[in-house]
Order: structure tokens, then C-alpha cells, then sequence
């Protein structure tokens, strides 16, 4: 197997046109690369020459305010760059992970291609499962703090998205975390929305929304809330069993979880370093006790402790083919 350094997959780009959009053929190329090295690519699903006319096209007229964000990247938009990814996938063999899936129709397609047996996973994340586009209809520049790729959807994907979790046609949720201020790089686009960096910061509210609204609600058994969180990325990416897993010889990474406690999430007493919260107002059941990671204590009573965390852990490689077995559908 050639050299990777212990890396596992790679992000590519179907967006972001001249700045890190790849075309088809650099696709198709590299994914055959990956093939051979065992990477898997995860891709961010989204047809960047369509959505660079539409934003032209809305600045043209003098369409500038935050909601255009929205309109200029429709749901049409990542269902075909979706469909085209599955294509090149059939074609090379390549494991493909499709990052932050947004509409129930780019889902389909994910499921559709999971059924024939390509090599094929995906993830959603909280924001799609529990936001929607009415939210860029908030007065003066409050829209921007929505201002992310893909963007808020219309409600009903978000039953599609959560049936998605509970078939395991989605395996994982990620928070997609970006997290750009709104007064300082928000503000950058404050005439002009295509100047509004992309992203939301959600990393903290990843692991609370999906238990509140996931295993509370009565959508997700603990189970499949545990693959969704950690199990399944752990297989993915090529950590398992040492991450993912609850087992002799794996990291004691330990998450105690108080499922009787409530908090209203807000940016006046969140950790991660950000000047807004876009689920603000919004209730957690539960809350995280007790965090250890690799036995060390990292949370204590609720409270985070200073001390050393990351380090780099190398990865195995991908073997195509081996994520069908692992994440049959129901
Ligand atoms: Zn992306």
C-alpha cells in the first residue's frame, strides 16, 4: 500500500468556483488517485459554475440583501452535483462521502446509489435537521448569521433528513462548525451577501441538538445516536476501534451524559469562541457531565479543565467496498 502518512481521505469541492472548486476531470483523476492510496473523498456537493451565474446575475439587478444567499444556490443545485459525484463514483470505484447533505432530493440519489452497492456514505448535520429558509427572512442583516453552503432548506427535507438517520442511508452527523463572527467577518457582506463569509459556528451544539432532538423525541434509538456521533466517523476515517468504541485496548474517550438536565442554549454562556449562537433560545435536554479523553479528565462537574488535547493519530487506509457491510440498510 503507497505511503499516505496516515492520512485517510481528502475534501474536495464541487463549489467555490476559482477558489477551490475542482472540475470534473481534476475529479475524476483524483479519485482514482484515492482509489489506489485508500483515501476516501469526502465532497462538498454543490454545482459551483451554476451558482457563480446566479449570484452574477442577483448583484446585476441589485439583489444584495443576505436572503440571496439562499436563492442564488437552490436545491436543484446540489442534487445534480450530488448525482454527478455518484456518477464519477460508479466509474473510478472511489469511496465517496458526501459532507453536509441538505435536501431530502440529494438524499434519494445517496440511497438510491447505497441500493446498487457503490461505495457510498453521507452525512447531515444539526443545522439541516432543525433550521429551515425562514430564517432569511429576518429583518435588517440578522439573515447573515444563516449565511452557510448549502444553505437553509425548506422544512420538509428536514423529515427526509432525520428518516435518513434512522435507515442509516446517512451515517454520520458533523457540525459543519465555521465560525465566523457576526460583527467583524459577517459584517464584510453587509452591501453585498456574496461577500458574507460561509459558515455557522455549532460544534458545541452538535452532540445536544441530536440527543434533544434525536433520542428525546423518540426519532433515534441511543444507538444509532452513538454511531451517528462518533462510531460511525471513527469506521469511516480509519480510527476504529481505538476511537468509536467503548472496548479494552481502545482510547478511554468518555462522554457522561445527564439526560435529566436542561439548558437554553445561548452565545452569553457557550465555550466556543464565536459572538453568536444560531440555535440561540433554543432548549438542550440533557447536558454533558463528565468528559475523559484517553482517561484524563477534560470535563469535571460540567466545568472544562485546562490541560494538553488534540494530538495527531495516523490513519488506516480505505478499502473501497468495505462501508456496504458496514452500514447495511434496514
Ligand atoms: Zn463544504
Amino acid at each position: 500500500m503507497p505511503q499516505t502518512q496516515g492520512v485517510s481521505s481528502v475534501k474536495l469541492y464541487l463549489a467555490y468556483k476559482d477558489v477551490l472548486q475542482v472540475d470534473d476531470v481534476s475529479l475524476l483523476k483524483d479519485m482514482r488517485v484515492c482509489r489506489e492510496r485508500g483515501l476516501r473523498v469526502c465532497l462538498h456537493c454543490e454545482n459551483g459554475d451554476v451558482i457563480r451565474q446566479l449570484v452574477d446575475e442577483a448583484r446585476a439587478a441589485g439583489r444584495l440583501s443576505p436572503d440571496q444567499h439562499a436563492a442564488t444556490r437552490p436545491e436543484p443545485v446540489e442534487a445534480e452535483a450530488v448525482y454527478r459525484a455518484l456518477c464519477l463514483t460508479e466509474i473510478t470505484g472511489c469511496s465517496l462521502y458526501v459532507v453536509h447533505v441538505s435536501t431530502g432530493r440529494a438524499l434519494k440519489l445517496i440511497r438510491e446509489a447505497q441500493r446498487r452497492g457503490l461505495p457510498v456514505t453521507a452525512e447531515t448535520c444539526p443545522q439541516y435537521l432543525l433550521l429551515d429558509e425562514s430564517l432569511y427572512g429576518l429583518a435588517g442583516f440578522e439573515a447573515a448569521k444563516y449565511v452557510m453552503s448549502p444553505p437553509l432548506r425548506r422544512q420538509k427535507n428536514q423529515a427526509a433528513l432525520w428518516r435518513g438517520l434512522a435507515d442509516h442511508s446517512l451515517s454520520c452527523v458533523g457540525s459543519d462548525h465555521c465560525s465566523f463572527n457576526y460583527v467583524g467577518q459577517k459584517d464584510l457582506g453587509k452591501t453585498d451577501f456574496s461577500r458574507i463569509p460561509n459558515g455557522a459556528p455549532g460544534v458545541e451544539n452538535r452532540f445536544g441538538l441530536l440527543f434533544t432532538h434525536g433520542v428525546a423525541a423518540g426519532r433515534l434509538s441511543l444507538t444509532d445516536f452513538a454511531a451517528a456521533v462518533s462510531t460511525n466517523a471513527a469506521k469511516l476515517f480509519g480510527l476504529y476501534p481505538r476511537k468509536g468504541a467503548l472496548a479494552a485496548g481502545s482510547d478511554a474517550d468518555i462522554v457522561a451524559w445527564d439526560p435529566v438536565r436542561r439548558a437554553i442554549i445561548s452565545a452569553r454562556t457557550q465555550q466556543q469562541n464565536a459572538d453568536y449562537n444560531a440555535y440561540e433560545g433554543m432548549e438542550q435536554i440533557g447536558a454533558v457531565r463528565d468528559v475523559w479523553l484517553r482517561g484524563r479528565r477534560a470535563v469535571r462537574d460540567g466545568v472544562v479543565q485546562p490541560g494538553p488535547l488534540g494530538e495527531y493519530l495516523p490513519r488506516q487506509p480505505v478499502k473501497s467496498g468495505e462501508e456496504i457491510g458496514c452500514f447495511s440498510l434496514q
